[in-house]
């Protein structure tokens, strides 16, 4: 489908001067806003960031969204159709740092998935294995189960994140063969599962940076990069997005 895809995860990182700052670079890169690139920032900073890209062509991603999609009684949560109202267009679901730490699987990453397309956002589904999992060459099965995820949302605009966990922040690339393994499987699987991969995009992420950037969007079934560390520097995330 489409053009490629770089979305900037900006984590738990920033405040409102230095987004500011950060941004404002940006948009004075043209490159970044023509490639139609995204910026997952924290939810608290949302509206900031909104604001500032109106009519730039940067898109608004936020890193995750509550499983409940109505209005109520859930103390804490930032609802998806919050998230719409403030202009969002993406949506991570499911990245590593939410398993991890918030033990997110399963039902609630079905809720999110649905909570996300109802409201009228594109979900970014992350998956990927650990090292210890890649090391007892059970990297398929994990990712496959992950994607099990998906499986009642036939027909629907997503995009899917490959994201070697061992590969998040800690400079290690996947190297071409296994990110290309990968990203034929996840295809297959989806067309095998979903009917079809047209409207689904799937990127790579982990350690994408601007010296490794072209090479790995250039790997057959490479449909764009999910950017960490690198998309908190506006030079950088400027390189990323010219390879698209
Ligand atoms: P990284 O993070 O680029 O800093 O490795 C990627 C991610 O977690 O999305």
């Amino acid at each position: 489908m489409g053009a490629k895809l770089v979305i900037g995860n900006w984590k738990m990182n920033g405040r409102l001067a230095a987004n500011e700052q950060l941004l404002r670079a940006m948009l004075a890169m043209p490159a970044i806003a023509r490639s139609g690139a995204g910026i997952a920032a924290p939810a608290a900073y949302i509206a900031q960031i909104a604001a500032l890209c109106e009519g730039s062509g940067i898109q608004v991603c936020a890193q995750d969204v509550s499983r409940f999609a109505a209005d109520g009684a859930y103390t804490g949560e930032v609802s998806a159709s919050m998230l719409a109202d403030l202009g969002c267009r993406y949506v991570l679901i499911g990245h590593s740092e939410r398993r991890q730490y918030f033990a997110e699987a399963g039902a609630c990453l079905v809720d999110k998935l649905q909570a996300a397309l109802d409201a009228g956002m594109v979900p970014v589904f992350c998956v990927g294995e650990t090292l210890a999992e890649r090391e007892a060459g059970e990297y398929l099965s994990v990712i496959f189960s992950q994607l099990e995820v998906l499986r009642g949302f036939a027909g629907r605009e997503l995009v899917v994140a490959y994201e070697p966990v061992w590969a998040i922040g800690t400079g290690k690339v996947a190297n071409i063969e296994q990110i290309s393994e990968i990203h034929a499987e996840i295809k297959k699987w989806l067309l095998q599962t979903l009917g079809g991969t047209d409207n689904i995009r799937v990127l790579y992420g982990g350690s994408v940076k601007a010296d490794n950037a072209e090479v790995i969007m250039a790997v057959p079934g490479v449909d764009g990069a999910l950017v960490g560390g690198a998309s908190l520097d506006a030079s950088t995330f400027e390189l990323i997005c010219q390879t698209v």
